[in-house]
């Protein structure tokens, strides 16, 4: 049963069901948040270095996870809801909590619209918003 959902997501994306890129898709799903490169490595550390990196790449030009720049200097990965092409419109804001360092997806809250002026085409949107996330200020709070 449960294996089947990850099989479905990998199918409905178009790639080929392997047992390590269903490991990888189950990991990054358990996360429950964006993970980067280093976490995931740590997190399956049986699993060969450049392996998780092209089964990455792959899922990324599949659009059955997105990257996100959060300024942190390592991209994070997080999994796509199920009718994301990453077009421009699908697009939601991230953000990133500068006391733990982990970044969350708002995927209910879309970027904002932005008019461009004359002669310039929009591609992408990298909305990262920082600040402190629920647990940290909860850390915070009972600290004091
Ligand atoms: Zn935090
Ligand atoms: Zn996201």
């Amino acid at each position: 049963m449960e294996a089947n959902k990850y099989i479905q997501l990998l199918e409905k994306r178009e790639i080929q069901p392997t047992a390590i890129r269903l490991l990888i898709l189950k990991t990054m799903m358990q996360a429950d948040r964006p993970v980067s490169l280093p976490e995931l490595e740590d997190i399956l550390d049986t699993v060969d270095k450049s392996t998780i990196f092209r089964t990455l790449t792959l899922f990324l030009s599949h659009h059955l996870i997105h990257s996100i720049d959060d300024g942190s200097g390592t991209f994070k990965y997080a999994v796509c809801s199920a009718s994301c092409t990453c077009q421009v419109s699908d697009l939601h804001t991230h953000f990133h909590c500068e006391k733990c360092n982990r970044t969350f997806c708002f995927k209910n809250i879309p970027t904002p619209v932005v008019n461009l002026p004359e002669g310039f085409t929009l591609t992408s949107i990298n909305y990262v918003l920082k600040g402190v996330c629920p647990d940290c200020a909860a850390k915070h709070l009972t600290a004091q």
